[in-house]
């Protein structure tokens, strides 16, 4: 896929993730690789509904800035590109109910999605990263004992992360998990998601298995 088209797909999941209030003001980063060595990654402090193509700013896996002024959480996207051969793409934003349950339950290490077919089918787990520092390298070496198990992570008093082998892929894992948060929540208000039994738990994984490792 050509560069054009490449930041023009990372555009136009940027404005989908800010139309479903998944960012707010400056909030949020979305890159995508360009070349085995280059990526481009999203400006700081940009409204993620007035991007434009020009203002993607270009890094080297190393993390020497290329040109532009990249977003300060570029720590997780080459966290995510070195450790990830083949990740082509990596979206953050900031889920409000994913975000949610990580205030009001610290203890959980993974999204409660055990009685949700839809989140097994769509991701198998969904792990909480501990909370790191915004803007600091503690960002980038929080993920690497997820990596590359994992694609779709919420990162614990901060937001969720996803990445893909394509930017619908990963801006999609941002969707799913807001969605899913948001299905347990309410379970929750309702007294509680009542687990599955173990023959369809059973299944479900079997089929996930069978799906491979990619979120859909
Ligand atoms: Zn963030």
């Amino acid at each position: 896929m050509d560069r054009v088209t490449l930041l023009n797909e990372a555009i136009e999941a940027c404005r989908s993730l800010h139309a479903r209030g998944l960012l707010a003001a400056g909030d949020g980063n979305v890159s995508v690789r360009l070349d085995r060595e280059t990526l481009a990654i999203t400006p700081r402090g940009v409204s993620k509904a007035r991007l434009q193509s020009h203002d993607f700013a270009l890094l080297s896996l190393d993390g020497t800035v290329l040109s532009g002024d990249p977003s300060s959480e570029r720590a997780m996207h080459l966290a995510v590109y070195r450790a990830v051969p083949e990740a082509k793409a990596v979206v953050h934003a900031h889920p409000p109910t994913a975000i949610a349950w990580t205030l009001a339950r610290p203890e959980l290490t993974e999204l409660p999605s055990d009685s949700l077919p839809e989140v097994i089918l769509a991701a198998g787990r969904i792990p909480v990263v501990p909370m790191a520092i915004p803007g600091t390298e503690a960002m980038g070496t929080a993920l690497l004992p997820f990596l590359p198990a994992h694609r779709l992570l919420i990162l614990a008093r901060h937001g969720g992360l996803c990445w893909g082998e394509s930017i619908r892929e990963a801006a999609g894992g941002l969707e799913r998990l807001e969605q899913v948060a948001e299905i347990l929540w309410k379970a929750e208000t309702l007294g509680g998601a009542k687990p599955l039994g173990t023959e369809a738990l059973k299944l479900l994984q079997n089929l996930r298995a069978n799906i491979g490792p990619s979120i859909i």
